[in-house]
Formats: structure tokens, sequence, C-alpha cells
């Protein structure tokens, strides 16, 4: 079993890292934002609720994100996960490790993806989605080819976040900051930290992700 947190500010690559060891290594990828942005195109009660919170960027209730990964946990099998934007408080991090007791796994590492806040704005306000598979663009970085057609699976509609916007980014920056950040100590403190530069090209990020996997 691998199990591993991918931590990180908004727009740091947690998402797209995810994708890369969901398919390279056959990791089940838990995103606490696609499941409540999922809520949400649902139209479900709960997807109601939580749409103005993050449309401000505002972080969702503990009990709602930590119902979400339990449930999911308890659906999947597979040789391991990654958590991507979960946990983001120190409750969900305590919580998260109570569920994993449980099921008798442990946490193999945690993975602090460093990126400085100028390109944060830069990558957010450039980024797009492919409406069917959900892979993501980049205008400056990873444009959608000219073809305009989605490199994964051919789809032709692509969307912007609607928390994609500078008042909202400025809103989840200081949540991170405030909230999540010191999930960084605590984690270390644990003896789970690594840190790498997320600040490079999607591969090069890649390999400096896979080193510290596969270091042990
Ligand atoms: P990003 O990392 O780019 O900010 P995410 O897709 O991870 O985006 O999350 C989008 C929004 O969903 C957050 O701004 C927040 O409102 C909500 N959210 C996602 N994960 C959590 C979480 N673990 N706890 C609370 N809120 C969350
Ligand atoms: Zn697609």
């Amino acid at each position: 079993m691998t199990n591993l947190i991918l931590l990180g500010p908004p727009g740091a690559g947690k998402g797209t890292q995810a994708r890369l060891l969901a398919e390279g290594r056959g990791l089940t990828q838990l995103s606490t934002g696609d499941m409540l942005r999922e809520a949400r195109a649902s139209g479900s009660p709960m997807g109601r609720k939580v749409a103005e919170v993050m449309d401000r960027g505002d972080l969702v209730t503990d009990e709602i994100v930590i119902g979400l990964i339990e449930e999911r946990l308890a659906a999947s099998t597979g040789p391991g996960f990654i958590f991507d934007g979960f946990p983001r408080t120190l409750a969900q991090a305590d919580a998260l490790g109570a569920l994993l007791d449980r099921m008798g796994q442990t946490l193999d590492a945690v993975i602090e993806m460093r990126v400085d806040d100028e390109a944060l704005v830069a990558r957010i306000t450039a980024r797009s989605t492919c409406a069917t598979c959900g892979e993501v663009y980049n205008d400056l970085t990873k444009p959608i080819p000219a073809d305009g057609r989605c490199v994964r699976c051919g789809g032709t509609e692509f969307s912007r976040r609607a928390d994609d916007n500078e008042s909202s980014l400025r809103t989840r920056l200081l949540a991170y900051y405030k909230q999540t950040s010191p999930l960084i100590g605590y984690y270390h403190a644990k003896g789970k930290l690594a840190s790498v530069d997320g600040l490079g090209e999607i591969g090069a990020v890649a390999s400096a992700i896979a080193g510290v996997l596969d270091k042990g």
C-alpha cells in the first residue's frame, strides 16, 4: 500500500500530479475539490449548501469533507490513495489519521509542493479544464491543442472554474496560509514530510515526486 498526501497552495499543481500518479501507479486519486464540484453539479442539497462558500474561496466545513472522504475510503480498493486537497485543516488531518488507523493502513508520505504566490496567480488565472474528462490545461504551460481537442479524450468543451478569479484566489491563499500551512509542521513532526519544488515543468515535478516515493 502507498498512501500519500499532496499538500500545497491552490494552483501548486496537486491535481495534475495526482492524475499522473494515479495513472502511473494505479493509485486512487481522492480530490475533495472534485467531489465537492460533483456535488454542486448534481444539484444535491449538500452541493447547493457548499456552492457559495466555494465560489468565495473559503473552506467547506470539516464535517462535510471528512464525510466525503470516509465514504470514498469505504468504497475503494486498490494499492493506495492519493489525497489531493485533503486534509486542509488540523481537524481533517486528525480525522484522516483515525480513518486510516481503523482500516489498518498507514500514511506513507506527505509531499509539500512549493510554489511562490506570484506564480500561483499567473497559473490559476490561465487555467481551464476539459468539461468531459477533467484534464487540466493552462494557457501558459499546457495550452489546449490547436485543433481544439482534448489530448486525453478528444472532447471539445473546456471550462474555467467559478473560483479561478483574483478575488476568490486571494481568499483561497489566505485560507491556505491560516488553516492549511500548519499541516506542514504537523507532518514534519510526524516524520512524514518531504518538499518538492513545484515551479518546474510538469515532468520535472513528477520526477521529484517519484524520487521521494521510490526512496522508500
Ligand atoms: P484549489 O486547491 O485549486 O484551491 P480545490 O479543487 O482543491 O482547489 O478546492 C476548491 C474549493 O473546494 C476550495 O476552495 C474549498 O472551498 C473547497 N474544498 C476542497 N477541499 C476542501 C477541504 N479539504 N476542506 C474544506 N474545503 C475544501
Ligand atoms: Zn478531455
